[in-house]
């Protein structure tokens, strides 16, 4: 199931409502150009979602290169201007992003034979700033969930995109070893009083709760600290932040 909403003018998201999770991507209106923030499960979610641009001319974001969102780029009835991420992004597509891709096509045949691996054209480092014609984005690496993360803020709105260096109830620890980094740049933004509204790929989209969440949980994961839920977790979450426990452990015994 797919839905589209509007947050506020020019600011759409769509979101891919599969069984096992929940995954957005967005669309970001300037007046002259566009940008497609990750393009989620398959060609069907862009085709769905391109019409919320009109005719302007657009960008693409990778916000990381984890297959939910990345896999839709070839659904676009137009080509992008470019294809931006971090540099990191685009080595991962002679990492792990085609094995992935295997493996999902292994798992359940038939499902998955019309995806087209596009990886970007245009990458940077530390960050890049694109101008849209009245707003700004600007896209800032933030290693943590994975090495490739970027985040995106939109100064004009106090809007901050998170992909999933932001997610609630449980962020995905991949590397314990990004850890103090990811919750120190975190941290920047979460003191930043601009920030309004975060974004998360996967999890809340109501003003900040995103962001503070994942800063909290953060610090009490490497603290050691308990963490308590508002809700049950379900199964993912769950297995998620079992595993969290346990990277945050081998990180503490590493250092012994
Ligand atoms: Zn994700």
């Amino acid at each position: 199931m797919r839905r589209i909403l509007e947050l506020q003018p020019n600011l759409h998201v769509l979101e891919v409502i599969r069984p096992e999770f929940t995954v957005r991507s967005v669309a970001v209106l300037g007046e002259r150009h566009a940008v497609l923030w990750d393009t989620l499960t398959g060609a069907a979610d862009m085709a769905a979602f391109q019409p919320v641009i009109g005719a302007k001319p657009f960008h693409v974001v990778y916000s990381h290169a984890d297959w939910d969102h990345i896999w839709g780029t070839n659904g676009f009835s137009r080509p992008p201007l470019d294809i931006i991420a971090h540099r990191a992004c685009l080595r991962r597509f002679d990492q792990d992003v085609a094995g992935t891709l295997r493996e999902m096509q292994l798992a359940e045949p038939g499902e998955w034979d019309d995806i087209e691996l596009i990886p970007p054209n245009l990458v940077f480092s530390s960050c890049m700033s694109l101008d849209l014609g009245g707003i700004t984005l600007e896209l800032h690496h933030l290693p943590g969930h994975s090495a490739d993360c970027i985040v995106g803020w939109i100064p004009q709105w106090g809007v901050l995109l998170g992909g999933d260096a932001i997610e609630t109830p449980v962020p995905v620890v991949n590397d314990p070893a990004l850890l103090a980094d990811w919750l120190g740049s975190l941290e920047s933004w979460a003191n930043n009083s601009d920030v309004k509204r975060a974004i998360s790929a996967h999890g809340s989209i109501e003003g900040r709760e995103s962001l503070d969440s994942t800063v909290d949980y953060l610090r009490r994961l490497i603290a050691g600290d308990d963490i308590e839920f508002e809700s049950e977790l379900d199964d993912f979450y769950r297995g998620a932040h079992q595993k969290n426990l346990e990277l945050a452990r081998s990180r503490d015994q590493g250092h012994d």
